[in-house]
C-alpha cells in the first residue's frame, strides 16, 4: 500500500467526472488521501478528454501546467479519453509525463519520477489516434477495463448532488463522433450495481446526496444491451414490459430526492420515457439533438428533424408547464447549407429551449465526416454558432425573467448558490440564495430577481436539510 497524497485534474464532460470519482476511490484503496494543492501532492492525474480539438489542447495544457507546479519527485500521470485513444503517442508527445494509462490500468507509475522526462515537447502536440480495433477486439478489451472502472467503489460526494454513469461506450455512428471508436460499444451495468452506488450517495453521513444525475453517452439506450440478442447473453425485454431506463428511473426517484436524466438521444424520447421523468418531479430534458434539417441530420447519421421536434417538446410543455429544455449543437457540420442554418435559427424562435449550447464543427480523424466533402469553413461556422448563440441568450434570458415572482424549491450546492429544477449542475445557471443558508438544505425560495442566466432568490420556507 502507498502511502501518499493525490491530485486529480478533470477535463471534458460529467462522464469524466464519474470515472475520476470512481479513480479517486482506487487511490483511496491503494493508500492514498487527497492533496490540498496539486504543489504537495506525490501523484497528479489528469484525467482527459478527447472531444475535440479544442478539449485535447485543454487537456494537454492541464498536464503541462501540472508538470509546471508539481513538487521534486511528485509523479504525473495521464489518462482517460487521450491516452486510450492516442495510447503510446501521447506518452511519445508527453515527456513530463510519467504514465500514459488508458483506462483500467494501474496508475501507479513503475519508474521513479522523471524517468521519462526528455525535457519540452515541441508545441502544438499534433496526434494521429490509434488504429481502430475490430468490433469483436473492442467489446472484449473493453469489457475488461473502462466499464471495469463503472464498477469501483467512489468516496463521499464533496456536493449534495453526484452523477451516476449507468452505461459505458455508445452503439450508435455519429458521423462527427469519435467516441465510441475508444470508448466501445454500449456496456450497461444491472440495475442493482447502479441501485446500490446511489443508495450509498445518499446515505452519506458526511454529504448526502439528494440530487442524482444520471449519465450515459446514449443515456435513452441504457440497458439495451442487456436485452437484445444482438449483444450475447442476458435477459431479454418482455413484450409490454418497460424499457430497462424507465424501470431504473423509477426505482432511483424512490432512493433519491431529486432524480435528473442528461443526454438523451430525440428518437429514445418515448411517452413512457416522458412520463418517467415527469414522475420524478423532475421535469428537465436534456435533448441532444445536435441540428433540425433533416438532410443535414442524414449526413450525421442522426435521427429526426425541427417539426418532430417542436411538436415533442409542445407535447411536454402542455404536460408539463414546469418542464425545461436543454439542447446542444454543432454548426458548420460538412454540407451545411445556409437554408439548413435558417432552419435551425427558426426551431431555436420556435421551441424556445431554456439552454443550449453551439459548438463549431471539430474535424476527427477516423470519423465519417472526416471524409465527407463540402467541409464548411472554420469562419463561417464560428459566424454561425454566434449568430445562434446571440439568438438563444435572449431567449435564456426571457425564460429566466419569466421565473422573476415564482416560488421554487432548490437545493443548496455550496453557500450562496443552489438549483431549482431547471438547473443542472455545472452547466446551467444557477439561483443566487443567501450564504447563511446550509450546504444541502432543501428550502422554498422566491425568486426576486433575474441576472441574465442566474437568478436571485430569498427563502421562503424551509422543509429540512
Ligand atoms: S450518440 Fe452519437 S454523439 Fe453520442 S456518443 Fe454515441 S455516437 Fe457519439
Amino acid at each position: 500500500m502507498a502511502d501518499g497524497r493525490y491530485w486529480v485534474q478533470t477535463l471534458g464532460c460529467p462522464k469524466n467526472q464519474v470515472d475520476s470519482d470512481k479513480l479517486e476511490g482506487l487511490l483511496h484503496g491503494e493508500g492514498y488521501v487527497p492533496a490540498a494543492d496539486p504543489g504537495e501532492a506525490d501523484l497528479l492525474v489528469v484525467n482527459t478528454c478527447a472531444f475535440i480539438e479544442a478539449a485535447r489542447q485543454e487537456s494537454i495544457d492541464a498536464v503541462l501546467a501540472l508538470a509546471d507546479v508539481r513538487r521534486p519527485g511528485a509523479q504525473l500521470v495521464v489518462t482517460g479519453c487521450m491516452a486510450e485513444r492516442y495510447g503510446d503517442e501521447l506518452a511519445e508527445a508527453l515527456p513530463e509525463a510519467d504514465l500514459v494509462a488508458a483506462f483500467g490500468r494501474s496508475l501507479i507509475p513503475a519508474a521513479p519520477s522523471g524517468a521519462r522526462r526528455r525535457g519540452v515537447p515541441s508545441a502544438p502536440v499534433t496526434l494521429r489516434p490509434r488504429p481502430e480495433r475490430s468490433p469483436a477486439h473492442r467489446r472484449r478489451a473493453e469489457h475488461v477495463d473502462s466499464f471495469d472502472l463503472l464498477r469501483l467503489p467512489r468516496p463521499a460526494s464533496p456536493a449534495p448532488w453526484a452523477y451516476v454513469k449507468v452505461a459505458e461506450g455508445c452503439d450508435r455512428r455519429c458521423g462527427f463522433c469519435a467516441i465510441p471508436t475508444f470508448r466501445g460499444v454500449q456496456r450497461s451495468r444491472t440495475p442493482i450495481d447502479v441501485l446500490a452506488e446511489v443508495r450509498s450517495l445518499v446515505s452519506d453521513i458526511a454529504m448526502p446526496v439528494k440530487e442524482v444525475v444520471l449519465v450515459a453517452q446514449d443515456l435513452a439506450s441504457y440497458g439495451r444491451d442487456r436485452t437484445t440478442a444482438s449483444h450475447g447473453p442476458g435477459p431479454r425485454r418482455a413484450v409490454g414490459r418497460p424499457t430497462p431506463l424507465v424501470s431504473l428511473v423509477a426505482e432511483v426517484a424512490q432512493l433519491a430526492l431529486r432524480t435528473r436524466l442528461l443526454y438523451l438521444y430525440p428518437s429514445g424520447l418515448t411517452g413512457e420515457l416522458i412520463d418517467a421523468v415527469l414522475g420524478t418531479g423532475v421535469p428537465y430534458f436534456d435533448l441532444s439533438l445536435q441540428h433540425v434539417s433533416r438532410p443535414l441530420l442524414a449526413r450525421m447519421r442522426r435521427w429526426g428533424d425541427g417539426e418532430r421536434f417542436v411538436d415533442r417538446i409542445d407535447a411536454i410543455r402542455a404536460q408539463s408547464p414546469l418542464a425545461t429544455f436543454r439542447s446542444s449543437f454543432i454548426l458548420g457540420y460538412p454540407g451545411e447549407t445556409e437554408a439548413d442554418h435558417d432552419a435551425l435559427l427558426e426551431f431555436l424562435a420556435a421551441a424556445q429551449l431554456d439552454w443550449a449550447g453551439f459548438f463549431t464543427f471539430s474535424r476527427e480523424s477516423g470519423t465519417y465526416a472526416d471524409r465527407l466533402p463540402d467541409q464548411v469553413p472554420a469562419e463561417l461556422a464560428l459566424e454561425r454558432s454566434r449568430e445562434c448563440a446571440e439568438l438563444q441568450d435572449a431567449i435564456t434570458a426571457r425564460r429566466r425573467d419569466a421565473l422573476v415572482g415564482q416560488v421554487r424549491e432548490v437545493l443548496v450546492d455550496a453557500p450562496g448558490t443552489a438549483r431549482s429544477v431547471h438547473e443542472a449542475p455545472e452547466i446551467d445557471g444557477v439561483v443566487r440564495v443567501p450564504a447563511s443558508l446550509a450546504v444541502g438544505t432543501v428550502v422554498d425560495v422566491m425568486i426576486t430577481e433575474s441576472l441574465g442566466t442566474d437568478v436571485a432568490a430569498e427563502t421562503v420556507e424551509r422543509h429540512g436539510s
